[in-house]
């Protein structure tokens, strides 16, 4: 069991974050956020795939005039991402959006983001203080050389002392970098140093193989050492694909549930040569599961009930037919053919069942 952290608690809308809430999924749009309808539509599928907030890009005026309809149309709380013009800032937080992030290093003056605190403040909003190894202070960067977790941690540290003494707690924190190990040590750093909720993410991750490794380990470090309140997986993919890896970095760690956890075997010399297409098959028919489940699908009758016993339900292939069983035990033997749309009905039913309870 994982003990997290004690950190304070805000409201980002109706999600809770830091405290004892539960560890939300973010993720952030790719369309043009001054085109509503492809950023509502996005929106939409990230919502469906259990994100629990959402960020928008603004960096122009228009995409700043388009927050209001997309802030009152979008089924979960959207957080708008201003860099450099303040102005835009201001604009967000009149436009119906739950938070502001902004990284005070490419806002400018003081002046510029006391005026967006101050009217955090009246309007009730909280911010994000997002610090990235690619933007920090040129100071830092001069005098380590290059960009450090010390670097970052000093640089957030720095704005939360201004914000705070502007009388404004009413924050989160990231202080992200694409290498790994020095955010993993940033965030350590940083979690001894403040206790304001974190917004853990490996920035400029990658591609989907890549990206899923690097924030599966920096992200999975943090959140088992109990570090981190919030979380988003930058991929170089479509957002959906962000939140199922988020999902599965925290399902692994037992911090959260949500739907279908698959277990099925590398496969070896005693299974048929399509299992592979099979078990992708049946992981994208299972997305539409959302009750927890342990599903088994496995390469052969001999050894796979007995490797997954302890999956809820499961399947294993033979060279003709496959095997259904629960918890190790079998149930009945379908024809290869049957077999998928027979696990999928036994896990409705399973749900049907739980939903009864
Ligand atoms: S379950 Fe069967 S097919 Fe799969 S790895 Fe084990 S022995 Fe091989």
């Amino acid at each position: 069991m994982i003990k997290r952290r004690k950190s304070r608690q805000i409201a980002v809308g109706h999600v809770l974050i830091g405290g004892d809430a539960p560890i939300s999924i973010q993720s952030m749009t790719t369309a043009f956020t001054h085109d509503v309808d492809a950023t509502l539509t996005q929106i939409q599928a990230l919502a469906q795939t259990g994100c629990d907030l959402v960020r928008v890009a603004v960096p122009e005026k228009e995409d700043a005039e388009a927050l209001p309809e997309i802030a009152q149309r979008a089924p979960i709380p959207v957080i708008a991402d201003v860099h450099f013009d303040y102005r835009f800032a201001l604009l967000a937080l009149d436009s119906g959006a739950a938070c502001v992030r902004i990284n005070p290093g490419n806002i400018g003056s003081s002046e510029k983001i006391a005026e967006i605190v101050r009217y955090a403040k009246i309007k009730k909003i909280p911010l994000r203080i997002g610090v990235n190894a690619g933007s920090l202070e040129k100071k830092f960067i001069k005098r380590d050389g290059r960009p450090t977790a010390t670097g970052l941690v000093e640089s957030a540290v720095a704005h939360v002392e201004f914000l705070e003494s502007l009388g404004f707690f009413d924050f989160k924190i990231s202080v992200k970098s694409s290498d790994v190990l020095m955010a993993v040590e940033a965030y350590r750093e940083l979690s001894q140093r403040v206790d304001y909720p974190l917004h853990l993410g490996i920035t400029e991750a990658g591609t989907i193989s890549q990206g899923t490794v690097k924030s599966a380990v920096g992200i999975g470090i943090l959140l088992f050492e109990g570090i981190g309140d919030t979380i988003r997986v930058s991929l170089t993919a479509d957002p959906v694909k962000e939140v199922g890896v988020g999902w599965d970095i925290l399902k692994t760690l037992g911090l959260r549930e949500r739907g279908v956890v698959l277990v099925s075997c590398p496969s070896c010399g005693r299974c048929a040569h399509d299992f592979i297409d099979i078990v992708n098959e049946i992981e994208q028919d299972l997305q539409k599961f959302t009750d927890p489940l342990k599903v088994a699908v496995m390469g052969c009758e001999v050894n796979g009930p007995g490797e997954a016993r302890d999956a809820d339900i499961g399947i294993a292939f033979g060279d003709r037919e496959g095997l259904l069983f629960r918890k190790g035990e079998k149930i009945k033997k379908v024809s290869r053919q049957e077999a998928k749309s027979a696990l999928l009905a036994e896990i409705k039913r399973i749900q049907q069942a739980n939903q009864g309870d």
